[in-house]
């Protein structure tokens, strides 16, 4: 990777002004061709931003506070399993249409695996029970009415509850609208709600539910297949899209952190990173693309959501045979909620876990071990090289008192815009969520 070093030398921050107008921008006008857009945070909204404005022969300048890209969705290397890992499993469908735009523009959707069919298996740690949720080809969800294609104990009546989330208030949680003390909830609907909200079903937001549930079992056997990054998280998303930028000129900046945005009425006229700051130019353009902690340093003026939810992992190198066509397992009754097998490593996650972010490291790998031990049927001692990972801040809090603080693309700058999964796409935080801000900021910087 052809990282460039910055030579601009540093100068003196000049007072900020907030702007005359707090009226959302107007279409900025199209981009003059010798403009740059300088796109802030090399997460996935970056790199999707970066990616679709260099495809349409834009001048880019990537600039990323930490050393690697991909942000909260990257892989390393871990020195004691001796292994590339992720920072944490995640899980895609194949109908997840922005994802797929990013993957084919970089060209390595074909690094995605999953089963041949939409089958999300699942195992019931308490009482060994196993199935198979199998939703049908075509648009209509027939596969609620056979009982060999739901989960044991529950009934069409339980999935039909979904429209039920549809017409959910603002204010409405999960547990709001859905039945909590029937079956169903602990073996489909919780599964559910912790995989796409990463958040209790008594405090997430049911509106933010809907319109994944409709876009997993909405559009068919075919969108709802799942798919994961079989290789890792970097290879999938992050070495190929830095790969692409850089073969379209796209100068990337590592360790280059944002510091501060000069801004003057409706303008932004400079960013000032750590140690160098870039004029803004007329016909230059800006997209941030950082977290919303970052966000609220940088720009106060701007909302966005205060609280965030922890995500668990734990990784385990396992020298054991292990069952070959079984890349992911959904866990109901233990610690662990999803278990995912790459090669010789079995990694869990564990949503909503705040509070288990604050126990020890090796009391987390033997709770979760003994999960992993009962869903493959391996030993439960000893205890096979593990690495636990905490990602604090995973996602910010998916309840509906944070809905409305979620910022726009455009901002009361004509001349920057937002991108991010916390920003108002809709969606929750997801890959899908990331890529799609990352493109509709790539729009408005293009004038579109
Ligand atoms: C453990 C875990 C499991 C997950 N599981 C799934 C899953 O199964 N499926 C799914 O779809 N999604 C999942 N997600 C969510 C998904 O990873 C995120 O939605 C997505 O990666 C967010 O991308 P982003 O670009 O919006 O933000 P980020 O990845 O946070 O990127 C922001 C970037 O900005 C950089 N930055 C911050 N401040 C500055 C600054 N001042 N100057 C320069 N750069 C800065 C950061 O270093 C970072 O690289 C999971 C997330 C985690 C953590």
């Amino acid at each position: 990777m052809n990282i460039k070093a910055m030579n601009t030398p540093a100068m003196n921050t000049p007072a900020m002004n907030t702007p005359a107008m707090n009226t959302p921008a107007m279409n900025a006008p199209a981009m003059n061709a010798r403009g740059t857009v300088h796109v802030v945070g090399a997460g996935i909204a970056g790199l999707a931003a970066a990616v679709l404005l260099a495809s349409r022969g834009a001048r880019v300048s990537l600039h990323e506070a930490a050393g690697h890209g991909g942000g909260r969705c990257r892989s390393f290397h871990d020195e004691v399993l001796g292994r590339t890992i992720d920072n944490g499993n995640h899980l895609l469908l194949a109908g997840n249409r922005a994802v797929m735009k990013f993957l084919d523009h970089i060209g390595s959707r074909d690094t995605l695996a999953g089963p041949a069919d939409a089958s999300f298996a699942f195992a019931d740690l308490r009482t060994g029970e196993r199935w198979s949720l199998r939703p049908n080809a075509g648009r209509l969800p027939w596969w609620i009415f056979s009982r060999s294609r739901r989960a044991p104990g529950t009934t069409a009546g339980d999935y039909l509850a979904v429209l039920r989330l549809a017409r959910a208030d603002a204010r409405a949680t999960v547990a709001d609208r859905i039945n909590v003390g029937r079956p169903a909830f602990a073996r489909f609907w919780e599964p559910m709600v912790l995989a796409v909200l990463n958040a209790d079903a008594h405090e997430a937001a049911a509106r933010l539910l809907w319109p994944v549930m409709t876009e997993i079992f909405g559009r068919g056997a075919e969108a709802a297949r799942p798919l994961i990054a079989a290789k890792g998280l970097s290879r999938s998303f992050v070495e190929p899209a830095l790969r692409f930028l850089e073969s379209r000129g796209a100068t990337i900046r590592f360790n280059h952190r944002l510091r501060a945005v000069e801004r003057q009425g409706e303008h932004v006229h400079a960013l000032e990173f750590v140690r160098t700051r870039h004029d803004i130019a007329k016909a230059d353009r800006v997209v941030l693309a950082v977290p919303p902690a970052s966000m609220a340093e940088l720009l106060p003026e701007i909302s966005t959501p205060r609280g965030s939810r922890a995500i668990v992992n734990g990784h385990f190198l396992v020298k054991a045979p292990l069952p070959a066509d079984l890349p992911f397992l959904g866990l109901i009754g233990g610690t662990a909620h999803w278990l995912f097998i790459r090669g010789d490593i079995v990694s869990v996650t564990v949503s909503a876990a705040d509070a288990l972010a604050e126990v020890a490291n090796d009391e987390i790998a033997r709770r979760l071990w003994a999960d992993i031990a009962r869903a493959l049927s391996l030993p439960a001692a000893p205890l096979p090289p593990w690495r636990i990972v905490k990602e604090k801040r995973a996602t910010f809090a998916q309840i509906p008192e944070e809905l409305p603080r979620r910022a726009k693309t455009a901002t009361p700058w004509r001349n920057l815009f937002l991108a991010g999964d916390w920003t108002d796409t809709g969606l929750p935080c997801t890959i899908e969520g990331a890529a799609r801000s990352g493109f509709a900021a790539a729009e408005g910087a293009l004038g579109g």
